[in-house]
C-alpha cells in the first residue's frame, strides 16, 4: 500500500501552484480534490479544482463520515477531504497527495500517523507577505486575517516530517516528487 503524502504550509506560500505543477509533471501521482463551501473563483472547475458544495451538503458529508478531515479555513469557509477516493487510491498503491491546511494536517496525523507530512516554507516572511498582497484577491480585513493565520502556521513547521522551500517552482516540484517517490 502507498503511503499518503500531506502537503501543508502557510497561506499564499504557493501550495496550490506547486501541486498543480506536480500534477502536470507527474500525472501518475493522484492529488485529492477537496470539497469546499466557498464559491468558485473565475476559471475554477467543479470536480477538478474543488467539489463546490452548499453548507447543507457539507454538513451531510460530515454527518455521514465521508470526510477524512475538514476545517474552517481563515475563519470563513469549510474545506474537507473526501475519504473514500483517498482510501481507494492508497489500496490500489497509487501515490496520493493531499494539499490541505494545518488544522487538516493535524487531523490526518491523528487518524493516519503513517502518512508523510511535508511543510512548504516561503523563502522568507517578507516574500510571503509580498505573495499575499500580490494575489490581490482579498479585502484588507481578509488579508490581515490570513497574515495572522500564516504567522501561526509558520510556527508549526517542526510538527512536520519534511520541509520544502518554495523559492524556485521547479525545484520545489522536484523536491515534492522525490518525497512522494520515497514514500512508496
Ligand atoms: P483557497 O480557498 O485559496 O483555494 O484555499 C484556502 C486554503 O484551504 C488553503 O490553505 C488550502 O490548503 C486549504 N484547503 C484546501 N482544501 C482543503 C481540505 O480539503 N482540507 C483542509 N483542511 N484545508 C484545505
Amino acid at each position: 500500500m502507498s503511503r499518503l503524502v500531506v502537503l501543508a504550509g502557510p497561506t499564499a506560500v504557493g501550495k496550490g501552484t506547486v501541486v498543480r505543477a506536480l500534477k502536470k509533471a507527474r500525472p501518475e501521482i493522484w492529488v485529492s480534490v477537496s470539497a469546499t463551501t466557498r464559491a468558485p473563483r473565475p476559471g475554477e472547475v467543479d470536480g477538478e479544482d474543488y467539489f463546490f458544495v452548499t453548507p447543507e451538503e457539507f454538513d451531510r458529508m460530515i454527518d455521514d463520515r465521508e470526510l477524512l478531515e475538514w476545517a474552517t479555513v481563515h475563519g470563513t469557509h469549510r474545506y474537507g477531504t473526501p475519504r473514500r477516493p483517498v482510501e481507494e487510491r492508497l489500496a490500489d498503491d497509487v501515490p496520493c497527495v493531499l494539499e490541505i491546511d494545518l488544522q487538516g494536517a493535524r487531523q490526518v496525523r491523528a487518524s493516519m500517523p503513517e502518512a508523510l507530512f511535508v511543510f512548504l516554507q516561503p523563502p522568507s516572511w517578507d516574500e510571503l507577505v509580498r505573495r499575499l498582497v500580490g494575489r490581490g484577491t482579498e479585502t484588507e480585513e481578509e488579508r490581515e486575517r490570513r497574515l495572522r493565520t500564516a504567522r501561526e502556521e509558520l510556527a508549526s513547521a517542526s510538527e512536520f516530517d519534511e520541509e520544502l522551500v518554495n523559492d524556485d517552482l521547479d525545484t520545489a516540484v522536484a523536491g515534492l516528487a522525490a518525497l512522494v517517490d520515497a514514500a512508496r
